[in-house]
Order: structure tokens, then C-alpha cells, then sequence
């Protein structure tokens, strides 16, 4: 039984544990102004496909895309697509997911003719993560937990993000509490880039309203239960009533149930 209370076997301290990675940066003050002008502009249009093209019109040099092959982001897959907006797609294969969502990676790509980058873990650090906590450890502690999602998600996430001027993701503010203030553009001091999240008014009406009038090929997994699909062991299907990411991390407490890759910005850091 998954337990909350600390085995004492963390992150910290481990053998072969890596600094974290996270070191905020400060904008340039041109970029820190323009993600607030952006946010506005992009809160001004309607269209998904018209809010990707104002994205790469506005912002200077190579803007990526990450998708989890979640209904949000195949929405956002759908619209680079139709737009032809410039923004490369890549995804993380953390080793844990469903057979359907690779699935579902594979049916992206024979539908949209396009190629979506895959990164990967690096091999030595999960070797070193499993040795030290086991393969399940990740339910013994949050502490463990964390540790997994940083080797099998954060630092993939890290080397795909490196020298983009843009990071455009498919968050909504309705998925949960910590992402009610989501804003549509904002400078990402972490990553030192503008984070872009062009779904982020949607409500879940008009997100499988988009999906159902584009055809738009979502994993089976949505019809069974599960709004937020993460790696398998870590994703169960919700009860009708339980919030949309009840399913994720059950065994935890609610608060700050998220993976590292998409903290809440910081205040300074979002655009008004
Ligand atoms: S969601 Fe679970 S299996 Fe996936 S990286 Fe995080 S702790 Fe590991």
C-alpha cells in the first residue's frame, strides 16, 4: 500500500544524485515586456490556429512545443498542424506510459505528416534511481517521487527546452487549482524563454467541442476515466464528482500535485 511517509531513501543525498537543475535567470527587458504585450494580444483572439501564428510572429527564434498526447495537446497538435505555425513538437517517453499513449504518438504522426521528437531519460541515471529506490519506489515517498519525475521527466524536459525562445504548452486554468492564473504568455525565468499556453481559457466544453469538430485522434484512455494521463502506475481513473487530476499521484496529498514541469509562475514572472 502506498504510503506518504518518508522511507528515508530520498533524493537528497543518494549516491550518483545530481544538482538540481533549476537556476532562474533574468529576462532581457525587451522579452519580459513583450511576454506581457503578448499575453494581451493573445487574450484578444478568438482562434487557437490565429493564437499560434501570433505566437511565432512575436516571439524571436525557435518556439517548441511539448505534448503529452493528452486531449489538451492534441488540440494544440491539431491547430500547429492546420496553421502551419513554425513550432516544433517534441514529447517525453518517460519508459512508464500506457501502450495507448504511444499509440496515440504514433496515430499523430501518420495523421499530420509530421515527426514528433521523442526524448528520452538518460539511461544511467534511471539505472541509479531504480538500484537505489526499486522500481515501484516512487510510491514509498513523495521525496522518491519527485526524484523520478526529475531523471525521467524534468531533466529530458531540460536538454529539449535548450535554446528556445518559446515553449508553448496545452495547460488550461480549469484543470486545478495551482493553474487557475495560468496566463497565455509570460517570461519562464527558469527556463529563461516565454511560456506559452494558448488553451489556457478553455473550458473542457470547448475543448472536446474543437476535438469532435477536427476529428482530432485523442487516446482511448479519456473514454475510460482518465482526463489527465500520465505515466501508468501513477494514473488511475476518476470517480464521477472527483476533480480532473484526481487521478494522478492518488496516494499524495492534493496540494502541489505536479511533476516539475510546469511549476506556478511566480508572481513577478506572470503577465498581468
Ligand atoms: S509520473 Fe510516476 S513513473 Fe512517471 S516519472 Fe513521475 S514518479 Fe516516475
Amino acid at each position: 500500500m502506498p504510503t506518504k511517509t518518508s522511507t528515508g531513501r530520498g533524493a537528497r543525498g543518494a549516491r550518483g544524485a545530481r544538482p538540481p537543475l533549476r537556476t532562474a535567470r533574468a529576462a532581457p527587458p525587451d522579452m519580459a515586456v513583450e511576454a506581457i504585450a503578448l499575453d494581451r494580444r493573445l487574450a484578444a483572439i478568438g482562434g487557437l490556429e490565429e493564437r499560434l501564428l501570433e505566437i511565432t510572429r512575436s516571439v524571436p527564434g525557435r518556439v517548441t512545443f511539448s505534448t503529452s498526447l493528452g486531449i489538451e495537446d492534441q488540440a494544440v497538435l491539431n491547430a500547429i498542424a492546420t496553421s502551419g505555425a513554425a513550432i516544433d513538437v517534441f514529447t517525453l517517453d518517460t519508459g512508464r506510459h500506457f501502450p495507448e499513449t504511444l499509440e496515440t504518438l504514433e496515430a499523430s504522426e501518420n495523421r499530420y505528416g509530421l515527426k514528433i521528437r521523442v526524448m528520452f531519460p538518460d539511461a544511467r541515471e534511471v539505472e541509479e534511481l531504480v538500484a537505489r529506490d526499486g522500481i515501484y519506489g516512487f510510491r514509498l515517498a513523495v521525496e522518491n517521487r519527485k526524484a523520478c519525475c526529475e531523471v525521467r521527466k524534468v531533466r529530458p524536459l531540460k536538454r529539449a527546452l535548450a535554446g528556445a525562445a518559446g515553449w508553448v504548452t496545452g495547460l488550461r486554468r480549469e484543470q486545478s487549482a495551482g493553474r487557475a492564473h495560468v496566463p497565455f504568455a509570460a517570461w519562464d525565468s527558469e527556463n529563461a524563454l516565454v511560456k506559452l499556453n494558448p488553451i489556457a481559457d478553455w473550458s473542457l466544453e470547448q475543448l472536446e467541442a474543437y476535438v469532435a469538430a477536427n476529428n482530432v485522434p485523442v487516446n482511448p484512455l479519456h473514454a475510460r476515466g482518465f482526463p489527465s494521463i500520465g505515466c501508468q502506475p501513477c494514473t488511475r481513473a476518476i470517480k464521477p464528482g472527483e476533480d480532473i487530476r484526481a487521478g494522478r499521484w492518488w496516494w499524495e496529498n492534493e496540494d502541489g500535485k505536479e511533476c516539475g514541469l510546469h511549476n506556478r509562475p511566480r508572481q513577478k514572472d506572470a503577465a498581468a
